[in-house]
């Protein structure tokens, strides 16, 4: 899962990208509104941090043009403290959910999950594929209630496709969710990945769908 964090102040940008990644996303980094513009709406992020108050175009703004554009990825705001007015104007822009500063970071991680879950049309916090349960509240998973140990790419990969479980995923949407923009990516490596996810599930849940990429999937008999 791919995040994308718009935020002029250094230091909170830093703070909240260093708890995502710790929380096994990947995180891109965008201090002003036009990058932050520029790189939502060409690359494609699983949910998207923008603060208000930015250099160059504000957070409304920002947010606006994308939802104009048809960009409908998930969306949370930063707002300053006891502006109910920027609360409103960004839910009237487009916002799905907001936080206030000051903030625990892991409120926005709870609120980044709860968004992406959503998205991807899961409500609950664990995520259940026949015998693999991935939880994205302690980002890890089992398989039969044995914990599976997986890398951090392992994990991202796995994750990324039980959240679009039975769709096809193809290897270059898998690249761009699993590596930020600066990664030399090569979407060779996803199938080394990929086999290695199947050996620690032991169990084959992920098809290969010829020329077009992977499908998760629980089995319909529920072995
Ligand atoms: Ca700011």
């Amino acid at each position: 899962m791919r995040i994308l964090v718009v935020e002029d102040d250094v230091n909170l940008s830093r703070q909240l990208s260093e708890a995502l990644k710790d929380a096994g996303y990947v995180v891109d980094q965008a201090f002003n509104g036009e990058e932050g513009h520029y790189l939502g709406d060409t690359e494609p992020y699983d949910a998207i941090i923008l603060d208000i108050g930015l250099p160059e175009m504000d957070g409304i703004t920002v947010l606006e043009k994308w939802r104009a554009d048809g960009k409908g990825m998930p969306v949370l705001l930063l707002t300053a403290r006891d502006r109910w007015s920027d609360k409103v104007a960004g839910i009237d822009a487009g916002a799905d959910d907001y936080v206030a500063k000051p903030f625990h970071v892991e409120e926005v991680l709870a609120r980044i999950r709860a968004l992406i879950r959503r998205a991807a049309g899961h409500a609950s916090a664990d995520i259940v594929c026949g015998p693999v349960r991935l939880d994205t509240k302690g980002s890890k998973a089992t398989v039969n209630g044995e914990a599976l140990k997986l890398t951090s790419h392992e994990y991202r990969l796995l994750s990324y496709l039980m959240h679009h479980m039975g769709e096809v995923v193809s290897r270059t949407e898998l690249v761009e969710h699993m590596y930020d923009q600066d990664f030399d990516r090569d979407s060779n490596t996803i199938e080394v990945f990929v086999g290695r996810l199947r050996k620690k599930i032991g169990v084959d849940l992920i098809e290969t769908v010829r020329g077009l990429g992977y499908r998760m999937q629980a089995p319909v008999n529920g072995k």
